[in-house]
């Protein structure tokens, strides 16, 4: 049994994962850019952040936050991956799986998640991608034999759009896509989805996403800051040898930028994507509250985000959320703000909340056998 001390040490780990509730928050900000206007960036003084860790300090203010993890403005590409490595392993143990980046437009949402396509500055996305491919090719030894699709979407103003469309549709002529939840799985109805089968098919796919969110920036304003982006990867393993069969999803969301729009300024469409904003986050945060106080009702359906993620937060789901912030003077309003809202998110403890089975229909569990069960085999 060459892997039974990794089946331990993995069984082992997902334990502690789990008594220690199913969401993790952790804090990065971004270095100082030449374009941040900051006069302690001329003056050389360009952190306003005290960290350690586990904590982060509004200097100016002594406002304190704790997290799970906290990267500073040195921390690599590489670095941040490592701590999410693991719920992108969950994912393969057929746990369904949220991870969000949140902040302001401009604190590095787009440079965690996505980043450059290859290379050292790859980020979220193209290194689970990665990971994924070796832990499959790994599994294979054992007898699991995993088939993985992709769907790319953005929500805008709570439509659904996809990004992985045939970049010559035109705007008008865009099909309109619909959620269906059903036996624990979901479905984009009208959403192209995209078999990956090699770490190399990841660009193409971001390509393809990009190029649609430019083709819709010029035509209908610059809205990918104001849109959330939500990519996923459907994993189905199944082991010809015990016949074992799981199913995991990996839900990777780059959120609409956070930042509060002056009341005066806000209107006309302005208005209507600051407010489906306002709508999709405050539902997000109000799943995550509702889940550690155990209420019998979780409002998944109050926005288009949390209706699509809605498997993942329940049962044994896990999320983890990335507050992204910018050391600029100008963000120190939107910084506390981002800071507060990722606190009320990691001051709720869904360890209490675990037994919770989501109120809406087709959301039950379809892993055929115990996570336990699945885990081991895994890795024995
Ligand atoms: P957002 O998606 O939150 O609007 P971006 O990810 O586009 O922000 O980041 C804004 C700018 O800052 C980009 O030019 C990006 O390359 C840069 N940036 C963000 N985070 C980092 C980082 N950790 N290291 C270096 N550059 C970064
Ligand atoms: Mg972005």
């Amino acid at each position: 049994l060459v892997h039974s001390g990794e089946a331990v040490r993995r069984t082992l780990h997902n334990r502690i994962q789990e008594l220690r509730g199913t969401i993790r928050v952790v804090a990065r900000v971004r270095p100082l850019l030449s374009g941040d206007s900051d006069e302690a960036h001329a003056s050389g003084v360009n952190f306003r952040f005290g960290l350690d860790k586990l904590s982060l300090e509004l200097k100016d203010s002594q406002h304190r936050f704790a997290f799970d993890q906290v990267f500073g403005e040195s921390a690599s590409q590489s670095e941040v991956f490592d701590e999410v490595a693991n719920f992108v392993q969950s994912a393969l143990d057929g746990y369904s799986v949220n991870l969000f980046a949140y902040g302001q437009t401009g604190s590095g949402k787009t440079h965690t998640m996505q980043g450059e396509v290859t290379g050292d500055g790859r980020g979220i996305i193209p290194r689970a991608i990665a990971h994924i491919m070796t832990e499959v090719d790994r599994l294979a030894d054992q007898g699991w034999a995993y088939t993985m699709k992709a769907t790319f979407v953005e929500i805008y103003n709570e439509t659904i759009r996809d990004l992985l469309r045939d970049p010559s549709t035109p705007m008008d002529a865009l099909p309109k896509i619909g959620i269906r939840h059903g036996d624990g799985i979901t479905t984009l109805i009208g959403a192209n989805d995209a078999i990956v089968s090699s770490a190399a098919d990841i660009v193409g796919l971001m390509e393809r996403a990009n190029e649609n969110r430019s083709v819709a920036a010029t035509s209908m304003n610059a809205h990918s800051s104001r849109s959330h982006s939500v990519f996923s990867l459907h994993l189905t393993g199944v082991n010809a040898e015990s016949g074992e069969a799981l199913q995991g999803v990996l839900n990777l969301c780059d959120l609409a930028g956070s930042e509060r729009l002056a009341k005066s300024k806000a209107t006309g469409d302005r208005l209507k994507e600051t407010q489906a904003i306002n709508k999709s986050l405050s539902a997000l945060s109000d799943i995550f509250v509702a889940l550690s106080s155990n209420s019998s009702h979780v409002p998944y359906r109050n926005s288009k985000l949390t209706y699509l993620l809605q498997n993942a937060f329940a049962g044994q789901g896990k999320s983890l959320m990335i507050v992204n912030l910018s050391p600029s003077i100008d963000s120190r309003g939107e910084s506390l703000c981002s800071l507060r809202f990722a606190s009320k998110v990691h001051n709720t403890d869904l360890g209490k909340a675990k037994k919770h089975v989501a109120a809406a229909p087709g959301a039950k569990r379809t892993r055929p056998s115990t996570a336990l069960g699945v885990r081991t085999a895994n890795g024995s």
